[in-house]
């Protein structure tokens, strides 16, 4: 069973058997993404994806809760667009911290993070070690940007190279035309990759060993990474089911993992 938090009342979240539930709480951004997408991409992504995993899947014999959606992450990488939004680190964390301990003090014990912007990643795993301190809660984190999560479908899909899927790019405009295609002005879409210096470098890249502390305006003047003249609406309609799948898929073993002794 999948519910959505807020729609609860107070007294069934009290007589709910909480032990096993697992509390998803997703966070987007608000920041630009170049001239084609709105800046409310990520979040407007990852509420539609919640919004199909509640319809689509069941997960018979579990409790699954979806907290309210957290539209603003930290995006201060982003501060030099207009129309970015940010919180600071200390906030994002203090406001994500509070949140599950809110949750923690009506007897959750079971968090997932799920994330649908790159800048969020290193706070969430730095929380989520927290939180199991603190509050002797399991909480995990998914993010799709820095692990495997779309590489079986990028491999049919992807058309454009190294870079081509990173920021506004290939994959998120193509999601965008499947979900809100009226808010993608294709005309306005441009690709740009980052300078050699940070992508071809034996050691120092954006994707490591060594990994600069950078800021978008260090790699893109348009604010886009990668290759949104790639994207299609077909090719996001794949993605997004593909998504919806993976996640439900993924979300059965979080369901069956009890790591707490
Ligand atoms: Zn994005």
């Amino acid at each position: 069973m999948i519910q959505h938090w807020a729609e609860l009342k107070s007294y069934e979240i009290k007589g709910m058997d909480k032990q096993d539930a697992l509390v998803i709480v997703p966070i987007g951004a608000i920041e630009q993404h170049g001239a084609h997408l709105p800046v409310g991409t990520d979040t407007i992504i990852l509420d539609r994806l919640m919004k199909e995993l509640a319809d689509k899947r069941d997960f018979p014999g579990y409790r699954v809760l979806i907290a309210p959606l957290i539209p603003i992450g930290k995006s201060n990488e982003h501060s030099d667009f207009a129309g970015t939004i940010s919180f600071s680190t200390r906030t994002a964390m203090a406001m994500l911290s509070e949140m599950c301990a809110s949750m923690r003090k009506h007897g959750f014990e079971r968090f997932i993070f799920v994330n649908s912007h790159g800048g969020n990643t290193d706070l969430l795993n730095v929380i989520s070690r927290d939180l199991r301190i603190e509050l002797d809660a399991e909480v995990f984190v998914f993010d799709w940007w820095f692990t495997t999560f779309w590489n079986d479908i990028l491999e049919e899909l992807q058309q454009s190279g190294d870079y081509g899927v990173f920021h506004a790019c290939e994959l998120e405009t193509s999601l965008m035309l499947a979900i809100r295609p009226e808010l993608v002005d294709m005309a306005k879409a441009e690709d740009e990759f980052p300078d050699a210096i940070l992508t071809h470098g034996c050691h120092v890249s954006l994707k490591g060993p060594i990994i600069p502390g950078w800021k978008t305006s260090d790699v893109s003047s348009k604010g886009v990474i990668g290759a949104p003249t790639l994207a299609t609406e077909e090719k996001g309609s794949l993605f997004l089911d593909y998504a919806v799948r993976k996640l439900g898929e993924m979300l059965l073993e979080v369901l069956n993992t009890r790591y707490r002794k």
